[in-house]
């Protein structure tokens, strides 16, 4: 974790990464977004933690539900909202970064959720940062912390024993900010068994995940799962086309019915989204009773309102 996250009291102060952030930081995070969730339910007008806040999404990258659940969230919490993007920001004329974040701070912004595809992007802003929060959403292949938060909401209101559970991450985790966020969460809540899977050229560096257990075969990798992870290509991150046949991708990794009778009963389906229906996930499945797909998306809502009204004090 930065040393830059948390403030002289243990108090958050950025979100940058979950990986150092102690299990009770965690707990409260998704404690109180639970009691947000339940405050904001069925259209309700919840409590306005950030009215007169100004919350400033950075977004250096392509993104749709990220991008509007952070609004969402900060929008029903009471909070202006600026949304920057990178192709009509003064960035594009050379202003670097830490200038933009010191004019914006400058103009009263509390917080800066940015997404950038470089690594270390927030956390560099966090260092220049005097009085704002920021928050990642999404650098490089390095984390996704409020899609962590998340995931982990989800699987917690079917399953609160952690130690219980097997979880199952397939597809491109090398080159995936969300499975390094949730494999950082996952460790933190205690996860009896976690299982990575997926061709040997889309598995992280050996010595990153050293207590989980890789698998090449996927039939072996779902038997008694509780839960499973499936992701995404990511073909922007990749130098070379690592995966050159998506049919035999799908024939391999494909999250099918067929092969979900091989994980546990009842077991969950989740993906971050956006999801390539046929080569990692069938579309029955996307859409089948154990999918859980739709419940992460409005999780999102109340996991970022909790984010944001904790590193605002709120
Ligand atoms: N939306 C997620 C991310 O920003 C997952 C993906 O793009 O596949 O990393």
């Amino acid at each position: 974790m930065s040393e830059h996250a948390l403030d002289s009291n243990g108090r958050l102060r950025h979100l940058i990464t979950l990986e150092g952030l102690g299990r009770q930081h965690i707990e409260d995070l998704l404690d109180r977004a639970c009691e947000l969730r339940l405050a904001f339910a069925d259209g309700a007008c919840g409590p306005q933690l950030l009215r007169g806040r100004t919350i400033v999404n950075l977004f250096f990258e392509a993104s749709t539900r990220t991008r509007s659940s952070f609004e969402l969230a900060a929008r029903r919490l009471g909070a202006t909202v600026l949304n920057f993007e990178m192709s009509s920001s003064s960035t594009s004329k050379g202003e670097t970064l830490e200038d933009t974040l010191a004019t914006l701070e400058a103009m009263q912004a509390d917080a800066f959720v940015v997404r950038h595809r470089e690594n270390g992007t927030p956390e560099r802003l966090a260092r220049h940062a005097k009085r704002a929060a920021v928050l990642n959403a999404g650098d490089g292949n390095h984390a996704h912390p409020t899609q962590g938060l998340l995931d982990a909401l989800t699987i917690r209101d079917r399953h609160p024993d952690f130690s219980r559970l097997k979880v199952t991450l397939c597809g491109d985790i090398r080159h995936s900010r969300v499975a390094r966020s949730d494999l950082h969460v996952l460790g933190a809540l205690g996860t009896g068994e976690i299982r990575l899977c997926g061709p040997a050229a889309l598995m992280p560096p050996v010595d990153e995940f050293p207590g989980c257990r890789v698998f090449e075969d996927f039939d072996d990798a779902l038997s008694g799962s509780d839960v499973l992870i499936m992701l995404r290509l990511q073909r922007e991150r990749m130098a070379e086309a690592l995966v050159s046949d998506e049919a035999e991708y799908f024939r391999r990794f494909g999250l099918t019915s067929e092969r979900l009778r091989h994980a546990a009963p009842e077991a969950l389906v989740m993906h971050p989204g956006p999801m390539n229906r046929g080569i990692e996930i069938a579309a029955d499945v996307a859409d089948g009773p154990q999918s859980v797909i739709l419940e992460q998306v409005s999780n999102g809502i109340p996991v970022r309102m909790a984010a944001l009204a904790s590193l605002l004090g709120a």
